[in-house]
């Protein structure tokens, strides 16, 4: 009998350029992408006469438990006899921070860990053998590539171009205001402009404040769309900004989750603080962006 606990920790897109599109529909992203230390636990527990996926947690409600749900396809495509899969949700679902495509990643994780396969870290994976996994998961979805590695990248094409970058940990503040965005519907609205690329080579950021600023002029094309979509994204995103010490309010993917950006953890925390006190309504986690591949592997409990 063993039981493990994986966990899965929020996408967050720091920016998010919308590139093209593809002839087949698909749009071609230049996304800047971190890890939240705030996200879903999965706990895996084997052996099991097959394959099942139990949801709980203060976010789960509407969350699917059968095959519709990303960590039960994902757990499926790791050949394993039976495996009961218990997902605890915290992040709110349909909201841009990727808690499907999070949960995929750690059910990939899982499931190749107990395989007792290769993988204890991603760096010690035969390049081959990630490659093949990773394409498979891209059939499931074009962000679970990128949660399954949990830490900072820039992220092109659609999905599948992967270049991992350093960035220093970021305090933040999420909030969402329990408002689901479909993404489709966010590209649907979406008006390709002419916007200036991101610089193809990143600066060098030596502090918290250097990459604030540098986030500042780039942007998320796909703020707009969500905004005709969701017009309540737009108080998200004024009260974030309002908050003390708040360097930067932007929205996460295609909404509606937003994030404010500050120089201190004392001063976001504060900040979480202060929008519980005015929003207790909305979903929120003062946390930190950066990387969270450590705490994403797989371990024992
Ligand atoms: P992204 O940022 O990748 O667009 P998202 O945060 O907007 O993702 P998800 O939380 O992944 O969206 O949920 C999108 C849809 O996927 C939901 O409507 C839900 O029914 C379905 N879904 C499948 N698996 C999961 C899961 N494990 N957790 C939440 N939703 C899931």
């Amino acid at each position: 009998m063993a039981r493990i606990e994986v966990f899965a920790p929020a996408k967050i897109n720091l920016t998010l350029h919308v590139t093209g599109q593809r002839a087949d529909g698909y749009h071609l992203l230049d996304s800047l992408v971190t890890f939240a230390s705030v996200g879903d636990r999965l706990f895996i527990a084997v052996p099991a006469n097959s394959l099942s996926l139990t949801v709980e947690g203060p976010e789960s409600q509407g969350v699917p438990s059968d095959m519709r749900n990303l960590a039960l396809r994902a757990a499926a495509l790791v050949p394993f006899e039976g495996a009961a899969l218990v997902l605890e949700k915290n992040l709110p679902s349909a909201s841009g921070i990727g808690g499907g495509s999070a949960d995929a990643a750690a059910a990939w994780r899982g499931m190749t860990y107990l395989k007792g396969d290769v993988f204890h870290w991603l760096a010690d994976a035969p390049e081959p053998w990630l490659q093949a996994e990773m394409n498979n998961l891209l059939t499931l979805g074009a962000d679970i590539p990128m949660c399954v590695h949990s830490s900072p990248m820039r992220v092109q094409g659609v999905g599948d171009k992967l270049i991992p970058v350093d960035l220093p940990s970021l305090p933040a503040l999420l909030a969402n205001p329990r408002l689901p965005v479909s993404t489709p519907s966010v590209f649907k609205a979406l008006k390709l402009r002419d916007n200036p690329p991101m610089p193809a080579a990143l600066p060098e950021f030596f502090d918290v404040g250097d990459l604030i600023d540098w986030l500042s002029v780039q942007r998320n094309d796909l703020q707009d769309a969500a905004l005709c979509v969701e017009p309540g994204i737009a108080e998200v995103l004024s009260v974030l900004s309002a908050l003390p010490g708040c360097r930067l309010a932007r929205m996460s993917g295609s909404g509606a989750t937003c994030f404010g950006l500050f120089e201190t953890e004392e001063a976001a925390k504060a900040a979480t603080y202060e929008l519980h006190k005015i929003r207790p309504e909305w979903w929120k986690a003062g946390c930190l962006l950066g990387d969270q591949m450590r705490a994403a592997v797989p371990r024992d409990c």
